[in-house]
């Protein structure tokens, strides 16, 4: 059985960027449906149940046909947001340093260019999904984004940062103006988790 994990921080923490009520939603409400829903599709496959959330993520074309739609959204969805609360923090922000700020450099010619290019994959994915920085097959960062819940390691693209811009993530305080979120949201990333997953 996938549980919810602990939040790190209050719902209050991210506040004025990310407010307490979305916050205490998106955790309590929509994380948790997620884990709830992927239990619920394991529940006649027991030994699935047994499996990771990366090892279910990447094999699901070998799944049983009739969990796959529901494995890949629910399985996604669960492992999407548990990155999600860890890539922000209280005071978060800023610039990353060291060998990420140079390769981030190196690939897209600046800080500034990279922000840019990801926050226009964020304003353009159309319905629900997320924008992300990958390290691609090759080895390379990548902006992307992905529509749903689809998680970045079912095209084996490891995730280093991601931001969730299904309504839901937003509307109570940003409505309509997903990009005043997008730019709010810049201001309580947690980079040193970035560098965490880069160096890993
Ligand atoms: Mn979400």
């Amino acid at each position: 059985m996938f549980k919810l994990p602990k939040l790190p921080y209050e719902y209050g923490a991210l506040e004025p960027y990310i407010d307490a009520q979305t916050m205490e939603i998106h955790y309590t409400r929509h994380h948790q449906a997620y884990i709830d829903n992927l239990n619920k599709a394991l529940e006649a496959h027991p030994d699935l149940a047994k499996k990771s959330l990366e090892e279910l993520l990447t094999q699901l074309k070998q799944l049983p046909e009739s969990i796959q739609t529901a494995v890949r959204n629910n399985a996604g969805g669960h492992f999407n947001h548990s990155l999600f609360w860890q890539w922000m923090k209280k005071n978060g922000g800023g610039q990353p340093k060291g060998p990420l700020a140079d390769e981030i450099k190196n690939t897209f010619g600046s800080f500034d260019e990279f922000q840019k290019k990801f926050n226009d994959a964020a304003k353009t994915r159309f319905g629900s999904g997320w924008s992300w920085l990958v390290r691609d097959t090759s080895g390379k960062l990548a902006v992307i984004s992905t529509a749903n819940q689809d998680a970045t390691i079912m095209n084996g693209l490891q995730p280093l940062l991601g931001l969730d811009v299904w309504e839901h993530a937003y509307y109570l305080k940003y409505q309509w103006r997903r990009p005043d979120y997008i730019n709010a949201w810049w201001n309580v990333v947690n980079w040193d988790r970035v560098i965490e997953l880069y160096e890993k």
